[in-house]
């Protein structure tokens, strides 16, 4: 029998699988050997009593197997016979393109100016020991992009950026935890976003398509009106349609757009300050608790929304317990 509970339950009880089966078990009536499995479909924290509750959507598999897999899974199909399209940046926006095209039949031609994300940690290194910027491998620029060395939050205010679902099952595809599907406040976690990474670039090219690091985009191919390729640092051409997946922080890219007529338009952005407060003082209010969060719970946050002169104000991301890191791309710039 596969049941389907909503629970309001103690942190302690919500705390693992094991635990799980305990209030199920109490719930239903039955045994803990009879549960087979507990999938937990939504999670949240409800901490506005003194008593902290966790608010749990579950499945309970009682006296039955889950057949079930946890995810919906993409299948990609080989591409080596495909059209090739050629998308410059290997970041967020870059990797899910190429998977993107191969779900269509085409084959993705990743370029990428930095390094894949191992070598690229070591780069990382250098900036917080030696204050060097390698002005092609940073925190900026690399396999992953920007947030590859990042907590990796998952989650938008935004309703209007296409199935959010859809992505949070091709995470779980290539190694991120099944838990993003259910938390609230997903994240994939610092120590497990490269290999995340790493597996959609090894999925990639087990389709047919490539992937070639240090090789930057220094001008595009052009053809009458047409974009045909991209020429690069390496001195070799690589021409199909262009998807320019670039980020925020290739300036040079958006000048050469710039100085060559093509069209570009900026988009608007955030300017923010950063708060920092001691994890224990925002535990203690958010828990309302002099011990802070104890065993059980997660490191609380808050978020905050208001207006003021007719422009929205509000806090970014929490990043409890985070670093605050130098995201500079070139040696020159404020770090
Ligand atoms: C420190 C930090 C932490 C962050 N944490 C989070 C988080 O937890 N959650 C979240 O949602 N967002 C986070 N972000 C924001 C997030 O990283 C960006 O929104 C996201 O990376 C944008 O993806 P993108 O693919 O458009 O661009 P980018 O990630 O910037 O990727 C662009 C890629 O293009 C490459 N490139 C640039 N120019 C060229 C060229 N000429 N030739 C070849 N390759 C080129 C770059 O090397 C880079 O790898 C964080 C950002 C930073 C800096």
């Amino acid at each position: 029998m596969i049941q389907e509970l909503q629970l309001r339950i103690l942190p302690e009880e919500a705390v693992s699988e094991q635990s799980l089966k305990q209030v199920v078990a109490r719930e239903t009536g039955t045994s803990v050997p009879h549960i087979h499995a507990v999938r937990v479909l939504k999670r949240s924290i409800d901490a506005r009593q003194r008593t902290i509750f966790v608010n749990v959507k579950l499945r309970a598999f009682i006296d039955e197997v889950p057949d079930e897999p946890e995810f919906r899974s993409v299948e990609y199909k080989d591409v080596s016979a495909g059209k090739p399209v050629v998308v410059v940046g290997a970041g967020p926006g870059g990797l899910f393109a190429a998977l993107r095209l191969i779900e269509l039949g085409l084959r993705p031609v990743v370029i990428e100016r930095g390094k894949n994300v191992r070598e690229r940690k070591k780069d990382i290194a250098l900036i917080s020991r030696e204050h060097k910027v390698d002005e092609e491998s940073n925190y900026s620029f690399g396999e992953g992009g920007a947030g590859a060395y990042s907590d990796g939050k998952l989650y938008t205010r935004s309703k209007k950026r296409g199935s959010v679902d859809k992505i949070l099952n091709v995470f779980c595809q290539f190694g991120a935890s099944t838990s993003i599907l259910a938390d609230a406040h997903p994240h994939i976690g610092t120590d497990k976003l490269p290999r995340v990474i790493e597996n959609i670039r090894e999925q990639i090219i087990r389709c047919g398509g490539e992937v070639r690091f240090e090789t930057r985009m220094d001008a595009l191919v052009i053809r009458g009106e047409e974009v045909i390729g991209v020429e690069t640092n390496t001195g070799e051409s690589f021409l199909g349609p262009v998807i320019l997946a670039t980020g925020h922080s290739a300036r040079d890219v958006y000048r050469y757009l710039h100085d060559r007529q093509i069209p570009i338009e900026a988009k608007g952005i955030a300017v923010g300050v950063r708060l920092e407060h001691p994890q224990m003082l925002i535990d203690q209010i958010q828990y309302h608790r002099k011990e802070g969060r104890g065993n059980y719970l997660p490191a609380a946050e808050y978020s905050f929304v208001a207006q003021s002169g007719g422009r929205g104000v509000y806090s970014f991301c929490m990043c409890p317990g985070g670093f605050v890191v130098p995201a500079a791309s070139g040696p020159r710039q404020v770090w």
